[in-house]
């Protein structure tokens, strides 16, 4: 049985003030959903990692949204995954469809970052999806397919079932257009068979698949009772505590 699991995405927003305030008033929300058996986090901006992780200890997952491949060096501007371990952070976003637009990330690189995150001992979150010109012209398939199978290269059956992997269709990332449930199915259901053909059926029942865009309260129950969408990367409705609060309790 796949643990259900909600991960919010700030992306570059909140000061670490406003960031402290989030975690104070979210900190009991952990324990409502582990008594629903729910895991649930947020991926925050480095700056405010340590002041969130520190208010919320173990009672919420506390993610980077990006790192670097390497322990260290000249690398001006980046952060190693040893910082991040440092501070107690074991989850991190990789491959987000903005780092792939903006700052050019390949699905090769993304490999990178997969691998020493596995090796460090932190779970990452391989995001993945199509433009709208690409949905447009039917080719998602091929091209998640591309994503899955480059992002996944050299890496073992044992490290593959601790990546989580997020469909996000960039045309329904913070547009308010999601994809319907059928189509977000359909396409999680194609990353599932994806991982059976890469690992067997073992790796493939159990690695955790999230659908990302324009998911709010009132519409992630339609996505989260899809046979193989398993949670949710929220960006926009992660940033308020309430609608965040919302997300877990209009699920159960
Ligand atoms: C995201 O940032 O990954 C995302 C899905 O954003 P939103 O929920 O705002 O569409």
């Amino acid at each position: 049985m796949r643990r259900k699991l909600l991960l919010g995405n700030w992306k570059m927003n909140k000061t670490v003030t406003e960031a402290k305030e989030f975690a104070l008033n979210a900190k009991e929300l952990g324990k409502l959903a582990r008594q629903n058996k729910v895991d649930m986090g947020v991926c925050v901006p480095y700056i405010c990692l340590a002041p969130v992780k520190k208010i919320l200890k173990t009672s919420l997952i506390v993610g980077a949204e990006n790192c670097h491949e390497l322990d260290h060096g000249a690398y001006t501007g980046e952060i190693s995954i040893p910082m991040l371990k440092d501070i107690g952070i074991s989850w991190c976003i990789i491959g987000h469809s903005e780092r792939r637009t903006y700052y050019g990330e390949t699905s090769e690189a993304c490999n990178k970052k997969l691998i020493a995150l596995l090796n460090n001992g932190l779970i990452p979150v391989y995001c993945c999806g199509e433009s709208l010109e690409t949905y447009e012209k039917g080719e998602t398939k091929a091209f998640v397919e591309e994503q899955i199978r480059t992002g996944f290269k050299d890496i073992s059956e044992e490290d593959a079932s601790k990546v989580v992997i997020a469909y996000e269709p960039i045309w329904s990332i913070g547009t308010g257009k999601n994809a319907s449930k059928e189509i977000a199915e359909d396409i999680c259901s194609f990353i599932r068979s994806i991982i059976k053909d890469l690992y067997g059926s073992k790796v493939s029942n159990r690695i955790r698949i999230l659908y990302g865009g324009s998911v709010k309260p009132n519409n992630i129950k339609e996505y989260l009772t899809q046979k193989d969408i398993d949670g949710a990367l929220v960006g926009g409705a992660s940033l308020d505590v309430n609608s965040y609060k919302e997300l877990l309790t209009n699920l159960l």
